[in-house]
């Protein structure tokens, strides 16, 4: 789930970015139509004869004209509208609008133009022109006011400008800042992210085996005491526990003492698989601690046989505990011995664990490798 914030967080990063670069794109394109558009209306001052009267009396003389077709098409501009001081429209650079003038002013001023006469701030719009058949892709659409030698406005120009190639420059300078910006905001937001996550992860795996060492035992893996003795008396509880068997194995100092404590440790971890082995999967397995190994035997169904069959599987533990065990070098013959208590309906679990206890120290008596 927090990948998948991280993740979330990128790419609303990556579109707000993406956002921000298409409007300063738009904005800046903007500006430079509007710089244009007074350049190219102060030009239009000087080269259309006294263009302050055609916009009182909108009838071309052919000199006009020809000053007008050389300037519709004059660098990124394409075309133009004049309008008159209150804003209507007088004039439209197209070859049509020019071989049939308008003759006067239009009826209603044009928004935008009154807009630019009001304020006297000009201003452009971008559009984009690829789905129109006589626009370049992108295109912009400056106001801006015409002004007479007293810096009082006479008229205001529309003037269309070709943006594409200057919309490809940005995008592209603008976009390769994008992509460096995304990266390096991914890079400061996922360093310390995924650090967090790692120090978590390792927090929660040293929570894990803090966990499990207060109820297994590290070396066999069986359960330790205190797991046993909760599970041993659930077990006792519902009616479920059959047998404790009590197992030590034989003379394990000398193991240790002839073979050092890495092999003893070996042979401990050996006689917790034969545990594993010879029992059912829901038995309880544990190591008590030291060579003392603990198994609680639960009831599998009502079945008579089923004293024999514990007292088979403990035998065969004897059985496949004094087989000779190779570690290493070092070949072990060692054993172990047992001692069974059946559980009866009345007993409490440290009694049964204390008879299970009597009858080990039994079969040491009676010379070991054996159970009671
Ligand atoms: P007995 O037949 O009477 O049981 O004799 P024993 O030598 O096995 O005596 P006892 O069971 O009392 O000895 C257990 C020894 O197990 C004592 C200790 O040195 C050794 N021991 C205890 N814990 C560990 C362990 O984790 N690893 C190893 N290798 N040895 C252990
Ligand atoms: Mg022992």
């Amino acid at each position: 789930r927090l990948l998948g914030f991280l993740a979330l967080a990128l790419l609303t990063l990556a579109v707000g970015i993406g956002y921000a670069t298409h409007t300063s794109v738009h904005e800046t394109i903007s500006r430079m139509s509007v710089d244009k558009a007074m350049h190219h209306a102060r030009h239009m001052s000087s080269q259309i004869r006294d263009i302050e009267d055609l916009l009182e009396n909108p009838v071309p003389a052919p000199d006009q004209i020809r000053a007008i077709r050389n300037l519709r098409q004059f660098v990124d501009v394409f075309r133009f509208k004049l309008f008159d001081a209150q804003g209507r429209l007088v004039l439209v650079s197209d070859q049509s609008m020019l071989d049939d003038p308008l003759q006067q002013p239009a009826s209603e001023p044009d928004p935008e133009a009154l807009k630019v006469i009001t304020s006297h701030v000009p201003f452009a719009t971008v559009h984009d022109g690829s789905e129109k058949p006589d626009r370049p892709e992108l295109y912009a659409e400056a106001y801006v006011p015409l002004l007479n030698a007293d810096g009082e406005i006479f008229g205001v120009a529309e003037i269309y400008l070709d943006q594409t190639d200057t919309h490809v420059y940005f995008h592209d300078s603008f976009s390769h800042f994008a992509i460096f910006l995304t990266a390096v905001c991914a890079v400061l937001f996922s360093v310390p992210y995924i650090a967090y996550l790692l120090q978590k992860k390792r927090t929660e795996t040293s929570q894990h085996e803090v966990e499990y060492l207060a109820r297994y035992d590290a070396l066999t893996g069986l359960m330790n005491r205190r797991e046993f003795i909760g599970r041993a008396n659930a077990l006792l509880t519902e009616g479920k526990l059959a047998a404790i068997c009590y197992l030590d194995a034989d003379k394990f100092k000398a193991i240790n003492d002839l073979h050092g404590h890495a092999v003893g440790d070996a042979f401990l971890v050996h006689i917790a698989g034969i545990l594993r082995s010879c029992t059912h999967h829901s038995d309880l397995l544990a190591r008590f601690g030291g060579d003392e190994f603990v198994i609680g035997f639960k009831h599998l169904g009502q079945d008579e046989t089923e004293h024999d069959s514990i007292v088979e599987r403990v035998r065969s533990i004897i059985n496949d505990a004094a087989e000779a065990f190779q570690h290493d070098e070092a070949v072990i013959e060692a054993s172990v011995s047992a001692g069974i208590a059946f559980v009866a309906r009345d007993r409490d679990l440290s009694a049964a664990l204390s008879d299970a206890d009597a009858a080990l120290y039994h079969s040491k008596s009676n010379g070991r490798n054996t159970f009671s």
